[in-house]
């Protein structure tokens, strides 16, 4: 099997379990060092099962990424062993509650702002001067329809994933003239934990795996794929421009 990956570092958040579990181990397939985080150790130690067994390797960071000072420590981690890093991928996310907006609870808006935003800009934030150190730095993160439909009931998610849309296209924008490359990818209803919160009545076996989801944000992740600011539609099966500017 080919190793485009070989010699390189990759970051995935939320790699305990579902779609950021699967492309872990795709990742550490391809040859890369996967430096996996998310809070649950068991998934993780799971995840290195998986990964020594394939023949490939991680590093393993139970961290809390409401935790941003925890993310400064990863950066300084990486820049003291490694010097760079060339793959990250803002996967962790939370659903968040399914009410209507008069009912959000304060609490509720907040942490999925925190998990879904903040720490996607936290992490742009520590791991930046990394990427660009990297000859071919690649930053992927995980959107979804809900930034454009605005379906009922779902304000908090669906605000904190258009929220990351702008932010990584302004990353793009940020990153333009140099070698980092950072693009959004929408994976459409996945079979995970996560879903089957959210819709508790759908039958998860008519929904694709994490692992067919992972195979397509693979190739975003390489030297070779050099769009920046688009995003992946998995339903679609396509990479996706933005709306230009009005
Ligand atoms: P999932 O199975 O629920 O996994 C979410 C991951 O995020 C877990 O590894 C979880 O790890 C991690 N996470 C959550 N809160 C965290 C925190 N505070 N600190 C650190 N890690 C945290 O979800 P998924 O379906 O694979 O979703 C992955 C991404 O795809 C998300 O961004 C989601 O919004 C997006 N997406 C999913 C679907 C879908 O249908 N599944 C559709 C559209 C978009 P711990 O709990 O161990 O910390």
């Amino acid at each position: 099997m080919s190793k485009p990956l070989a010699d390189r570092i990759a970051l995935v958040t939320g790699a305990s379990r579902g779609i950021g579990f699967a492309l872990a181990r795709q990742l550490a397939a391809a040859g890369a060092h996967v430096v996996a985080t998310a809070r649950t150790v068991g998934g993780l130690e799971e995840l290195d099962d998986a990964i020594r067994a394939a023949g490939g390797s991680a590093t393993l960071v139970p961290l809390d990424l409401r935790d941003g000072e925890g993310i400064a420590r990863l950066a300084d981690a990486l820049a003291q062993r490694y010097g760079r890093l060339d793959v990250l991928v803002g996967n962790a996310g939370i659903g968040g509650p399914n009410s209507p907006l008069g009912h959000v609870e304060a609490k509720d808006w907040e942490a999925v702002f925190a998990v879904n935003v903040t720490a996607n800009w936290v992490a742009i934030r520590c791991f930046d001067a990394l990427l660009r150190r990297a000859d071919a730095g690649r930053a992927v993160f995980l959107t979804s329809g809900s930034a454009t439909n605005a379906r009922a009931y779902r304000g908090p998610y669906s605000a904190s994933k258009a929220a990351l849309d702008v932010l990584v296209r302004t990353y793009a924008n940020e990153t333009a003239t140099t070698p980092v490359r950072a693009n959004l990818f929408a994976p459409g209803p996945t079979r995970t934990h996560m879903r089957a919160a959210v819709m508790p009545g759908e039958d998860p076996m008519k929904l694709p795996t994490p692992e067919e989801v992972a195979e397509k944000i693979v190739p975003m992740c390489l030297p070779d794929f050099i769009a920046s600011g688009k995003i992946y539609d998995f339903r679609a099966g396509r990479l996706l421009d933005f709306r230009p500017p009005q």
